[in-house]
Formats: structure tokens, sequence, C-alpha cells
């Protein structure tokens, strides 16, 4: 799956929609991406400039277009799912290092190419289909390896068992009035240069495309007209699989493939969720107090859960996004832009700015009744908030904001996973310090908690550096801050819940990584449901 014209095309998107069309016909599906910047991994990135950053089980700091797989296809994505340009060039210039090229020279071709390919082909050869996301633009100097290893690996396993999909942009010009298909001819033609005849196009438009356009492309770009698929804009993203099967996706991808016997996908599991999404008996408001509001990329994972929350409510949740920062020095005013939430969501996040706002919330959601929801630095938010306003511990805060009279948040150096103790240090790089990926956690019984997980044992995803310090857990718990998970040698807490309020809940992970439309995760659906009873109570 390649992108032509623009950025943002929803490459990420057509690929997960494609893969679940696949799987309703019955096979297995792999989806990874391929980013061609230079990052080893998109952990170290502004979440301002690169949206989310998406937590594996096992740990890996991935692209959020990985979400997108395991949102719609509800595969587990890995570590092996997503590489960049720095991440192959990393392991190429180890291994020179190591002498394993047994002193040839290193070169793009074939030694980064070959690279490229081996993270493209499956080892273990467990999926039917591996879908490819190439990250960037076509004509993008850094996407040019990756064309050509795509290219080389079609080449290779042959025509009937590679196919290129392309994705471009059909801009509406008004002046004109009508869908410009120039920019699209013009994609084509620079993939064609690099070797790669694409065998679907996918056209994005903001509305319906004639069908003489359509034939144009075909004449122009060497296509049956068939191989020619609208895909416009939709109104959800969970449509988007209903309307490219509309435009027959997966009935042209099983005809290029030669697949003859492949049933219709069912998709009436599809069809439920855009009806729930499209038809809700109600609405209410969270306020999302965080940071990187104004760039909603940033809580990508975080926005798809509360909507999955609303689907199993059966109602609309509406967003209203809160840029904490913006009352640093006078934080008391926060309270004013949360009287209309029936819910106050704190999400994760780094740095000080914005989180005096943030405790402020936390106290007014507390005080009022609120449903509170505290994701990681919220669950750290919450608790500093108890210590200070319960506990009298006045100077009570995190060391990641600097040094603090009470560190009831700090840093840990240690932490067991499984038998293995792991270790942090301040001068490791900074994309090695953190507890990242699955952990499990032992839930107390009889706790709001394990009812709503149903379960004494979770384990869920991480990324964080700081830990609530289990030294102050007797205090806090004395004043009504139970901390009903823990980590299972009882070291680190992992979730604080409060007995005296309705609903407040804070997690030291991020269970929004694992929400999917058909199975909404079990926090929000109770989060959602808490909101929709505060919202009849108003
Ligand atoms: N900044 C906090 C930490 O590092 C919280 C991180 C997060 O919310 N993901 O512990």
């Amino acid at each position: 799956m390649t992108g032509g014209v623009v950025s943002s095309l929803g490459k990420g998107l057509a690929s997960a929609a494609l893969g679940a069309l696949l799987q309703e016909r019955g096979y297995s599906v792999r989806i990874c991406k391929l980013d061609p910047y230079l990052n080893v991994d998109p952990g170290t990135m502004s979440p301002f400039q690169h949206g989310e950053v998406y937590v594996t089980d096992d740990g890996a700091e991935t692209d959020l277009d990985l979400g997108h797989y395991e949102r719609f296809t509800g595969r587990p994505a890995t570590q092996k799912d997503n590489t960049t340009t720095g991440r192959i060039y990393l392991s190429v210039l180890q291994k020179e290092r190591r002498g394993d090229y047994l002193g040839a020279t290193i070169q793009v071709i074939p030694h980064i190419t070959n690279e490229i390919k081996d993270f493209i082909r499956e080892k273990d050869g467990s999926a039917d289909f591996v879908i490819c996301e190439i990250g960037g633009t076509i004509g993008d100097i850094e996407g040019l390896p990756f064309l050509e290893a795509i290219r080389q690996f079609g080449n290779e396993v042959g025509r009937d068992r590679a196919l290129f999909i392309h994705m471009t942009l059909l801009p509406y010009i008004p002046t004109a009035g009508e869908l410009k298909t120039k920019p699209t001819q013009h994609s084509v033609k620079e993939l064609m240069s690099a070797g790669i005849r694409p065998n679907i196009l996918l056209c994005r438009a903001d509305r319906a495309i004639e069908k003489d356009e359509l034939a144009k492309i075909a004449l122009f770009c060497n296509l049956d007209a068939n191989r020619v698929i609208p895909a416009l804009d939709a109104s959800s993203i969970y449509e988007v699989p209903l309307t490219y099967h509309a435009e027959g996706l997966d009935d042209q991808v099983m005809n290029a493939f030669g697949i003859t016997d492949s049933e219709k996908p069912d998709l009436s599991k599809w069809e439920e969720i855009v009806h729930r999404v499209k038809e809700p008996e109600g609405e209410v408001t969270i306020a999302i107090v965080g940071k990187y509001t104004n760039l909603t990329d940033s809580y990508k994972s975080l926005n798809e859960a509360l909507t999955h929350g609303g689907i199993a409510n059966n109602v609309k949740v509406k967003l209203q996004f809160v840029d904490a920062s913006e009352f640093d020095g006078h934080e008391d005013d926060i309270v004013s832009v949360l009287k209309n939430a029936n819910g106050i969501l704190v999400p994760g996040g780094f740095g000080s700015r914005g989180t005096e706002g943030k405790i402020k919330a936390v106290q007014y959601a507390r005080e009022n009744n609120v449903p509170y929801f505290g994701i990681c630095l919220g669950m750290q938010m919450a608790v500093i908030e108890a210590a200070r306003n319960l506990c009298g511990l006045k100077g009570a805060s995190s060391t990641e904001f600097g040094e603090c009279k009470h560190p009831v948040v700090g840093l840990m150096t240690e932490w067991v996973r499984g038998n293995k103790k792991e270790e942090r240090s301040e001068g490791s790089d900074l994309g090695g310090t953190m507890r990242l990926g699955a952990y499990p956690a032992s839930l107390k019984d009889g706790s709001q908690i394990s009812g709503i997980y149903g379960t004494h044992e979770l384990s869920e995803r991480h990324r964080h550096r700081y830990e609530v310090n289990i030294n102050y857990k007797d205090q806090l718990e004395k004043e009504g801050c139970l901390f009903a998970g823990l980590s299972p040698d009882g070291e680190l807490p992992e979730t604080c819940e409060r007995p005296d309020h309705p609903w407040f809940i804070g997690v030291q992970f991020h269970p929004e990584l694992k929400s999917k439309p058909f199975d909404p995760h079990p926090l929000f659906v109770s989060f959602i449901d808490a909101a929709v009873h505060q919202s009849r109570l108003v």
C-alpha cells in the first residue's frame, strides 16, 4: 500500500479496513508499517508532530497506524510490525560492525533493500496475507529504498502473489466544478518510474467520482476500470470497511490474486457498529484535560476507546478538549470550563506544564462526584491531589517536575517482569528508560476495578518513567484512595479508586490501547456508563 499526491490520505485506515475485510472472508492477516523517517522508533518524537505513540504488548513504541490495524483486525500488533529507515540502517550497521558481511561493500542495494525485504517476509508463515503500508508519499527521497525493496519483493514472489495498491487524491477545484485526475496520473507515473505498476488504485475524494472520470484514470494509468476504486470520505472510520467493500475492493483483491473460491465476507459486525455510531440514543460530554489537545491525533487511541465506550452504551460521546497549560498561573479558572462535563479524563502526558490545572480538575471531579478517569499521568495527578488536599502533605508532587518535599510519585530504578528484574538508570538512552509494554497486576477482591474487569489479574500496556511511591500507600488509603491493583510483587501501585465516589479510577497503564469497536474495553464501557448516570442527575 503506497500513497501519492499528498500525505494524510488515510493509508493506515485503508490498510486496516482491507485487513478487516480479508479477515471477514476467513483469512489471517498481518499488517505492517514501514516508515521512511530516520528515528529508530517514534518514541522520542513529539506527539505534536507525529501524533500518538502506540505501544505494543512486547513493549515497542510504534506508529499510531498500528493502533488502527489492531482496532480493526483484533490482532495484537508486535515489535515486528513496524520499522523505520533508522531501524533498518541501525541493524545493517550493527551487522557491518560485527563483520557479518565478510568485508563486502555495504550499499543501499542490496544490503538495505534486503533488510527491508526481510522485515516484510512472514517468518513463521502464519498469515495468509501480509499488508505492508509504506509511509510517506511517492516522490519522497526517503521512500526510495522502500519502493525498490517492494519492487524486488514483488518480482521475487511472482505476480500472482504480490499486489500493489496505490492510494491517491482527486482534489475538487471549485472554479472548474470538478474533481481533477491529473495529480493521480502523475503519481502513478512516478511509481512506474520506480518500476512498480499499481494493480489497484484507491482514489480519495470528498464527493462522488463520475463513471467517466474513473474510466479516464483507468485509461491513463493502464488499469481495468473495476480496479480504480473510489474511496470517499466517510462520516465514521468504522464505515470504511463497508464502503470499500461496496466499491469492490476485496473482490478486486481476490480477483488480482486469482482466488475464485472465496466467499463474500459477513459484515454484520461492522454494520451493527456503524448503526450504533450513527443512531445513538443519547449523548454525554467527556472533558479531556490534557496538553496536546489541539492535535487530536495525539490522543488517537483514547478518542477511539471513548467512542467504543459510547457504542457499548448506545450513546454519542462528545469530546471536550481542555488544554490545561492554558491555565498555568490561574489554575482555579479551569473549573469554569468543566461545568458541563459528565465525566472528566486526564490522559497520559509528560512534563510539568499544565499539571497544576490537571490537579485542580481532579479535585473538582472528586468533590463534585463527577466521574473521573485518570490514565497514567492522570492517575499520578489523582494521587498528588489526594496527598495534598486530603493527607495534608503540602509539598506533595512528582519528581518529574523537580525536587519536592513529598515525592508521592517518583523514579523507580528497577522493577520486576516475570522472574526478571529490569533496570533503568539516569544515564541510559531516553528511549530506553521507560517501563514499556504489557505488565500484569493483581486486583483486590471486591474492589470496583476487579468488578469491572471481572477478574483478579489483568495485563495492560505501560509507557511511563515514574511510579506512584508505595511508601505513601497507607497514608493515602486512610484518606480513601484505595490501591486495588498492584504489581504481583506488591511494589508498584497499578490502579487507584475511591470507594466514596460514584466513579473515580486511576490506572498507571494505557487501557485505551487495547479497546476495539467490537470488543470495547471494560473500563471505558463502565466510565461512559457512569457518565450517562451523571448526565441524568443534572
Ligand atoms: N510522565 C509520566 C511518567 O513518565 C506519565 C507518563 C504517561 O502518562 N504516559 O511516568
